[in-house]
Order: C-alpha cells, then sequence, then structure tokens
C-alpha cells in the first residue's frame, strides 16, 4: 500500500474506499470551484506546460544535483498538497495511479458517483490532433466538464450507465490504453482516464522527468515460463518497455522495477501466460512507487 492508502485507503486502496467518491466530500472540500477553475484552463495550464518542458529547459535543470532536487521537492509538494488553499491552475492535489481492468470495473460499477460521462481526452488532443472519447468521469465533475462543449463529444451519447462505462474501459484496455484513476484534488476521486504514454501529461512526467504525477499499480507482472511460448507479442503491447523476449531461453523477462502493474499486456498472450501478482511480493518492490 502506498502513502496515498495509508492516509486515505481506510485500511485498504485508496482508490477501493468509497467515502472517496462521495458528493459530501465533494462538498466538504469544496471540490466544485478547484475543477472549476482547473477544466477551464485545463489546456493551456497542464498541456501546454507540461508538453512545454524540454530537455534543455525545466527537464534539464530537474537533472541537476542541487537545483534539480529543488525543484522535485517543490513540485511533488503541489502534487500532492492537502492543504485548503491549493492552486487549481498549478495543479495542487491533482494525482493519480494505475489500476488494472479489474479494478477499474469494480469502480465503475459500485464506488463512481453519477452522473458517469466519457469525454475527450485532451492530451491526446494536444498532442496528435485528434479527439477520442476516452476519459470517463463521473460525480462533481461531470457537471463540470458538461458546461466546456469542446470536452463534450459530438453525435454520440457521453453520458453512459454503469454497464456501459464498464464497456468502455473494457474496450479501451484491450486496444492498450492504461487505466489510471484521479484524485481531483485530494482526497476526491472522480475520474477514471484510459492513457498512454507519452501522450499523457501525467505519464510523461513521470517518466521523463521522474515526477510522482502518477504512482505505479499495486501489482507487477509475472510470466508464467511452462506457459509462455515466446511469441513476443505482449513485448509491442507494453508502453513501458518492461518486456523482453530472450530467444535463447525461449520466454518472455519481466523487468519488475520497471513495471507499472497497467496489466494491458495479458490482453495479448493468447497462452495466458501473463499474470498480475501484488507488487508487494517482492520485497524490494515494497513502498516502492
Ligand atoms: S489523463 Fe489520460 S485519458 Fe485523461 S486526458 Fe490525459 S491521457 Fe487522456
Ligand atoms: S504473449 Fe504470452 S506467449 Fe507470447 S511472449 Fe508474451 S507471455 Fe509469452
Ligand atoms: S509489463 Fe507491466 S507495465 Fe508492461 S503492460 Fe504488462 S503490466 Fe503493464
Amino acid at each position: 500500500m502506498c502513502d496515498w492508502c495509508m492516509k486515505h485507503g481506510a485500511g485498504g486502496k485508496w482508490y477501493m474506499n468509497a467515502k472517496n467518491y462521495s458528493n459530501e466530500l465533494a462538498e466538504a472540500i469544496n471540490a466544485r470551484e478547484y475543477l472549476q477553475e482547473q477544466w477551464k484552463a485545463f489546456e493551456m495550464v497542464y498541456i501546454r506546460r507540461i508538453m512545454g518542458i524540454t530537455s534543455i529547459d525545466l527537464g534539464y535543470k530537474l537533472q541537476l544535483p542541487i537545483i534539480g532536487r529543488l525543484l522535485r521537492w517543490s513540485a511533488e509538494r503541489m502534487i500532492h498538497s492537502e492543504g485548503k488553499h491549493r492552486n487549481p491552475v498549478r495543479a495542487d492535489g491533482h494525482f493519480g495511479q494505475v489500476i488494472p481492468l479489474e479494478e477499474a470495473k469494480i469502480i465503475l460499477g459500485n464506488l463512481a458517483a453519477e452522473p458517469i460521462i466519457e469525454n475527450y481526452c485532451m492530451c491526446r488532443w494536444m498532442q496528435r490532433g485528434i479527439k477520442e472519447a476516452c476519459c470517463i468521469n463521473f460525480g462533481l465533475l461531470s457537471g463540470v466538464i458538461e458546461k466546456l462543449p469542446r470536452f463534450i463529444p459530438k453525435d454520440t451519447k457521453y453520458r453512459l450507465d454503469r454497464d456501459e462505462a464498464i464497456a468502455h474501459i473494457e474496450e479501451h484496455n484491450k486496444k492498450g490504453y492504461v487505466a489510471t484513476v484521479w484524485f481531483q484534488p485530494v482526497p476526491y476521486i472522480n475520474a477514471i482516464c484510459s492513457c498512454e504514454n507519452p501522450e499523457c501529461g501525467g505519464l510523461r512526467l513521470r517518466n521523463d522527468f521522474g515526477l510522482h504525477t502518477v504512482y505505479k499499480g499495486e501489482y507487477v507482472a509475472e510470466v508464467d515460463p511452462d506457459r509462455c511460448q515466446a511469441c513476443g507479442m505482449c513485448v509491442t503491447k507494453c508502453q513501458f518497455g518492461v518486456l523482453r523476449l530472450v530467444q535463447s531461453l525461449k520466454r518472455v523477462i519481466v523487468d519488475i522495477n520497471k513495471c507499472f502493474g497497467c496489466g494491458v499486456c495479458r490482453h495479448a498472450c493468447k497462452y495466458d501466460a501473463i499474470r498480475l501478482v501484488p507488487r508487494e511480493n517482492y520485497p524490494a518492490l515494497r513502498g516502492v512507487y
């Protein structure tokens, strides 16, 4: 379990605690105002700034020993902020974690507050110029986004019932998109995204600059050597370069230190050779997210 589970998990995982999805909590922490400010300026604040980081400006400074450590500390403090006066346009208190399909389905089936909507992914729009509806939002956030027409898919049903939301997340996951669950702001949960690396701002900051915008999942992949046929199909599915086909061994090897535990590689395996196991099973990964 991560630090968020300790603080907001009520003895379990933070994203499995029903309280964190409740309208009462949203009202108590004034989430509506935060979300309105955050989403009004989404492209400007998140995508341009995040994607504007390059290896020659802030990215370079982040690599410096002392300045880099200070910048990292300050950025993580914002992301992990639980203070009352969080600044939504700096993404204070906006944090996510990778989850496997099974848990995304439980959230959408039982925990997510209604209404549930599916809107355009702005990360993909800003990066690739394509509008793909694959962000599932719920509760108070749905009402905020519904008032911003640029996020709403045209000519298609965007309000989903629970079964439809589950079917959609399954479809995205099978395409190879990584399911992530989000606090906006901590500890209110109102989104499950289907992300790709590096288009996703959160995953990019994590992978390119080592900032903990997104935690790895609670699991890691394991390959059953007796079942693996060394076909290599799973290798192309992993967005994080975790799997390596070793022809001499006639099997695939998992680099558990790099694995995000998303589980999408499982969809590629016709031989049912991959499963997810709790990261806690590996002493070296305990508490490392
Ligand atoms: S978090 Fe993921 S799905 Fe959501 S907008 Fe970004 S890339 Fe798209
Ligand atoms: S897809 Fe399955 S059988 Fe093929 S290499 Fe990966 S684990 Fe092995
Ligand atoms: S190897 Fe790990 S990170 Fe890669 S797809 Fe499988 S579960 Fe996800």
